[in-house]
């Protein structure tokens, strides 16, 4: 058997029941139907069996994945699990929500299909995430209570942050505060914007400044390095790349595989497959096919030209940007296609926030080096604290991040909730 995972980001419906301003999503009101689920099973699983894999990483997200209802959900967990057993595999599911409709009636489901974990998202400052009748500040306050009816319910929640032009101007440190201090999280991720998408008068208004960015993110490294780390506050992708550059093992977000295409593949409510939730709602062009369509998924997946363009990218990247000749180029492989392709309309072009990675690789290597010296001062096998009082470096299992190595693909173009 392979140990390469297989991840599949699953879009049951784009519905959603909030307005996101920068949400790209086409929201018709499709859903998927119970009576699909064994056929999706078997697509999948027969994959698996052909390429050798044992298990694969769901992705519930939307839209709003809770739309779906709850005992929708129990009964496709329990339909695609009993498939899966019945050919001595498994799927593991995880939860991507808004939380807004979130009640008790969820806390067995997540309990039982998602391991006690979540996960959701909100900005800071929230600005641009609103309710339907209602604007932002309503949206946050509504969201706030959800967020402490699933704590108090015991459910581990991570909480993603999509960077804006008012989380640079807020500045680090009160960035910083605010997940920890008010929200009391111990995990959550930053992700940068891209104006995926068809093209809207909006998309302009987030994009970010490249230096504003760089600037931003490594002051926020710097005070999570000061605060968080030693406490183990988990903050992404900052923690992987700690990681990496401590010689342990490190998820990194999708953005820096090696070629996303060899491990995630995203299918929407019709059954449409395409490289990840940002190409199945976004690039028709970019379509690999339909699982429901088409009967064997290894094939469709070895024979589509519009896949081949993301095989092929990290060759193209060495022989055509200048990325052989960076020090990074074995953590970042010339960053997302999709970034690239929203913003450049090619993805055969290195990642327009390569200075931006850069910036951030620079300082983990930097904070990874002091806490190699430091380890090897102490004699210690575990990891240690650079600085700042001494503590504990582990928690308790951390909550669940979107598809934690999709990660920092993330939103203005989001899909997820
Ligand atoms: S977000 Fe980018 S790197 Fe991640 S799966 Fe999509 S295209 Fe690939
Ligand atoms: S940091 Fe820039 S130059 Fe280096 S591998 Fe990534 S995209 Fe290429
Ligand atoms: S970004 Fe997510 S939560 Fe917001 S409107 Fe779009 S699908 Fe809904």
């Amino acid at each position: 058997m392979s140990g390469r995972v297989f991840s599949v980001i699953l879009l049951p419906t784009s519905e959603c029941n909030v307005a996101c301003d920068y949400c790209f999503e086409h929201k018709e009101p499709h859903k998927l139907s119970a009576l699909l689920v064994p056929l999706l099973s078997k697509r999948l699983l027969d994959h698996m069996e052909h390429e050798g894999m044992e298990a694969c990483e769901i992705y519930w997200q939307g839209g709003e994945a809770m739309i779906m209802g709850a005992q929708w959900f129990l009964n496709a967990g329990k339909v695609m699990d009993e498939a899966a057993a019945a050919r001595g595999k498994r799927f593991i599911h995880y939860l991507q929500t808004n939380l807004v409709s979130y009640s008790d009636v969820w806390k067995p489901v997540i309990h039982s299909m998602f391991q006690g974990s979540l996960g959701t998202s909100m900005d800071y400052p929230n600005v641009h995430r609103k309710l339907l009748k209602g604007g932002a500040d309503s949206y946050t306050t509504l969201w706030t209570r959800r967020l402490r009816e699933a704590q108090a319910a015991g459910i581990r929640v991570g909480v993603i942050a999509v960077l804006h032009q008012a989380s640079l101007e807020i500045g680090a440190e009160a960035f910083y505060r605010y997940y920890t201090e008010e929200l009391g999280l111990e995990d959550f991720q930053v992700n940068t914007p891209f104006p995926g998408g068809p093209a809207n008068e909006s998309e302009n208004s987030f994009i970010l400044d490249n230096a504003a960015l760089a600037k931003f993110l490594t002051e926020l490294f710097d005070v999570w390095m000061e605060q968080g780390h030693h406490k183990g506050v988990a903050l992404g992708p900052f923690d992987a790349l700690i990681h990496h550059f401590t010689g342990e093992t490190a998820r990194l977000p999708c953005i820096w595989k090696e070629n996303c295409s060899n491990q995630f593949i995203s299918v929407d409510s019709k059954g449409t497959v395409a490289q990840c939730d940002c190409w199945v709602t976004s690039y028709p062009e970019y379509f690999f096919g339909n699982v429901f369509q088409e009967q064997d998924l290894t094939r469709m997946l070895r024979t589509s030209r519009a896949r081949q363009e993301f095989v092929e990218r990290p060759r193209r990247l060495v022989e055509e940007e200048d990325c052989l000749s960076c020090r990074y180029l074995s953590i970042c492989h010339g960053g997302c296609p999709v970034r690239t392709y929203s913003a450049l309309g090619t993805m055969q072009a290195k990642d327009p926030y390569c200075e931006v990675y850069k910036a951030v690789f620079g300082r983990a290597e930097k904070y990874g080096r002091q806490l190699l010296r430091k380890r090897a001062l102490l004699g210690a096998t575990r990891p240690v604290a650079p600085e700042g009082p001494g503590g504990s470096t582990t928690t308790a299992a951390p909550a669940q991040r979107l598809r934690p190595e999709v990660a920092a693909q993330q939103p203005v173009a989001t899909t997820a909730s």
